[in-house]
């Protein structure tokens, strides 16, 4: 259940391999997401697997990132990569989430919208479907289903009905966006600021990002990982305000004009939910805590788990063996088991605002280590032809692996 990047993906990779394929999903779509709307070339990789190459044209297509610290600017493209291409997209999700469950629709699935799942029909231990409440009329309806992927957002109702839970020892990000119209829209990059200033010059948590959708409109946000000391006390809507106030000032933004009021969600991140997988139901996307803590993306491996549950499931289905199901815990850590470990150890050290702020200060010095760190917090190495980047990466990963759980 859900019909958002992990629900559809599933439902379209399930109904492309033949399966009977129900997608529950509790709003209208189109409907509003928070996101900063950004899609890098891996999420870019999924939808064109997806067949939606022709879809992501209408969106605005940047080439990198451009981003400053310490008085400093760095503009960085996409790295080269034999399978992700060097480029992105700033998709506004209401869109981008209509078009891939249509996606899913037209390769097979039934979508019902309006249909919020309450909670899973449990026998004897197992699960076998979903009682479901339909919004506009009120009406109840108990719906079997031999599998069940729940990809049911960051506040997953059902997989806590499962007993799904964060690791509260892993980091969890918090960010908040809106929207301002700028003449600089259709920029070829994104942006990020690394040292975000309040307007008395006091260093604030968190990195700030605008991300342009060609549209006349820049999608500005805020995020900071649970690693921050005071993360707690945090208020982001001020936090948003004084980063409005901040924004570099070619993009010409009005910070006392947003064109749509600021909303924030968390981000369950680095595979920090368990159990991933019961003996019928596999969670995916944010239900499951899969956002990259390096970069705060989440589409893209909502893409990618909703793609490997859907696969597993069908293995399950044709070979009338519900035990392919148990293989997911075990490919998901192969997948990303260490990467997320290292990014986990990542994310503690920027929780340290005064080494967090050496490091951008000498990072910002070298546009080569810059782009290894872009490459490296994108998830984009080359297993194959490995270059400085890998191999800074290569020295991390032995580190991590020495860290404790
Ligand atoms: C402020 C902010 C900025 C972000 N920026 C980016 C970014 O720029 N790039 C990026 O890659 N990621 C970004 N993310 C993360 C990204 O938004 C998520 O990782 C992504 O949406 C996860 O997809 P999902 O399908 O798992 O969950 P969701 O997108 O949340 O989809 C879940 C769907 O399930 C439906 N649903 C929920 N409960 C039920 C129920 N009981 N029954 C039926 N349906 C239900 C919901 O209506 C929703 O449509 C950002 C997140 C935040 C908060």
């Amino acid at each position: 259940m859900g019909g958002g990047p992990a629900g559809a993906s599933a439902a379209y990779w399930a109904a492309s391999a033949g399966l009977d394929v129900l997608v529950l999903e509790r709003k209208h779509f189109p409907r509003p997401k928070t996101c900063g709307d950004g899609l890098t070339p891996r999420a870019v990789k999924q939808l064109t697997d997806m067949g939606l190459a022709k879809t992501l044209n209408g969106y605005h297509r940047f080439k990198g990132l451009r981003t400053s610290a310490h008085g400093q600017t760095l503009s960085m493209p996409w790295p080269k990569h034999s399978i992700y291409p060097p480029y992105g997209y700033v998709a506004v999700r209401s869109s981008l989430d209509q078009a891939v469950l249509s996606r899913a629709a037209e390769a097979g699935a039934e979508v019902r919208f309006g249909a919020e799942a309450t909670s899973p029909l449990l026998t004897d231990g197992l699960c076998g479907g979903v009682a479901v409440r339909y919004r506009e009329d009120g009406g109840n309806e108990d719906i079997p289903a031999r599998y069940l992927v729940i990809a049911d957002g960051a506040n997953s109702r059902i997989g806590r009905f499962l007993g799904c839970s964060r690791d509260r020892s892993f980091p969890q990000g918090m960010a908040i966006r809106t929207y301002f119209a700028s003449p600089l829209h259709a920029d070829p990059w994104i942006e990020s600021v690394l040292d975000v200033r309040d307007r008395n010059g006091d260093s604030l948590p968190g990195y700030g990002w605008v991300f342009p959708l060609g549209d006349g409109t820049v999608n500005v946000g805020i995020g900071l990982l649970s690693t921050y000391k005071g993360f707690r006390s945090v208020n982001t809507s001020w936090l948003m305000k004084e980063w409005a106030h901040a924004l570099p000032g070619h993009w010409e933004v009005d910070p006392e004009a947003p064109v749509s009021p600021p909303t924030g969600g968390r981000l369950p991140m680095a595979g920090s939910i368990q159990p991933k997988a019961g003996p019928n139901f596999l969670v995916v996307g944010d239900a499951a805590g899969s956002v990259n803590p390096f970069n705060g993306e989440g589409i893209d491996y909502a893409y990618e788990t909703g793609r490997l549950a859907a696969e597993l499931i069908s293995e399950a289905v044709i070979c009338d063996d519900g035990t392919a199901l148990s293989h997911y815990p075990e490919l998901l850590e192969t997948e990303y088991g260490l990467y997320f470990k290292v990014a986990r150890l990542f994310s503690y050290l920027i929780g340290r605002p005064a080494l967090m702020g050496e490091l951008t200060r000498l990072g910002m010095r070298s546009q080569v280590l810059m782009e290894g760190a872009f490459r490296i917090m994108a998830n984009l190495m080359r297993e194959e032809e490995p270059g400085a980047a890998e191999y800074v990466y290569r020295s991390l990963a032995r580190v991590a692996k020495l860290w404790p759980e």
